[in-house]
């Protein structure tokens, strides 16, 4: 019988990228943010909006100079993340599936490679944010294969589960933590509760 793929999504999945956020935009532009701070319950839909309270220009000029920051580029891995996809593996083929775009790419084999060797078969960029055709992390997982979906976006989750594939909806961000979940759906707030799931 051929190996089940679990899919797993990179930022605020595997990497913390809202400490990173958070760091970069306290650094460069003298904020005293908090984690508190960052915990807004609120849809991703005007998320960052509501933390930063800047006019749209300015807040992609912001996003832009972290997507392209060291910080960015050095993200760091969840607590015992490692240690359960290293025990997944065992069982299981695994895949990153990503909404990075064109200029995360390099960044990205790269964290993967540090702080993940060895862990994942394949890496898919899925173009959600280009002009071309809308394709989602669903759709993706299933032209691959996949039975299962990690990841913090609440979206992703729904979508995929209603595509039928389990999304296990990571993490406990103000952003996904009062969404009603959909037959398929289940939360695992941290690596320890993937563990448990599977
Ligand atoms: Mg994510």
């Amino acid at each position: 019988m051929p190996r089940k793929i679990i899919a797993i999504d990179a930022d605020d999945t595997l990497f913390d990228e809202n400490t990173a956020v958070r760091l970069f935009m306290n650094e460069k532009y003298g904020l005293d943010h908090t984690p508190d701070d960052y915990d807004i319950v609120a849809p991703y839909e005007g998320y960052w909006e509501n933390i930063w309270q800047l006019d749209p220009d300015e807040m992609d000029a912001r996003y832009e100079a972290f997507i392209v920051s060291s910080h960015k580029a050095n993200l760091q891995p969840f607590p015992h993340a490692i240690k359960v996809l290293r025990y997944l593996r065992k069982d299981y083929d695994l895949v990153v599936v990503t909404s990075r775009d064109q200029r995360t790419v390099e960044v990205t084999h790269r964290s993967l490679a540090q702080h993940y060797p060895d862990i994942f078969q394949d890496v898919h960029f899925v173009p959600l944010w280009g002009n071309g055709e809308k394709v989602t992390k669903a759709m993706i997982c299933n032209e691959i294969g996949a039975s299962y979906l990690i990841d913090d976006g609440y979206d992703h989750c729904r979508l995929a589960a209603e595509a039928g594939v389990t999304a296990l909806l990571f993490g406990d961000y103000g952003r996904n933590r009062t969404q009603k979940l959909l037959p398929g759906m289940i939360r695992a707030v941290d690596w320890t509760e993937v563990r448990e799931y599977f």
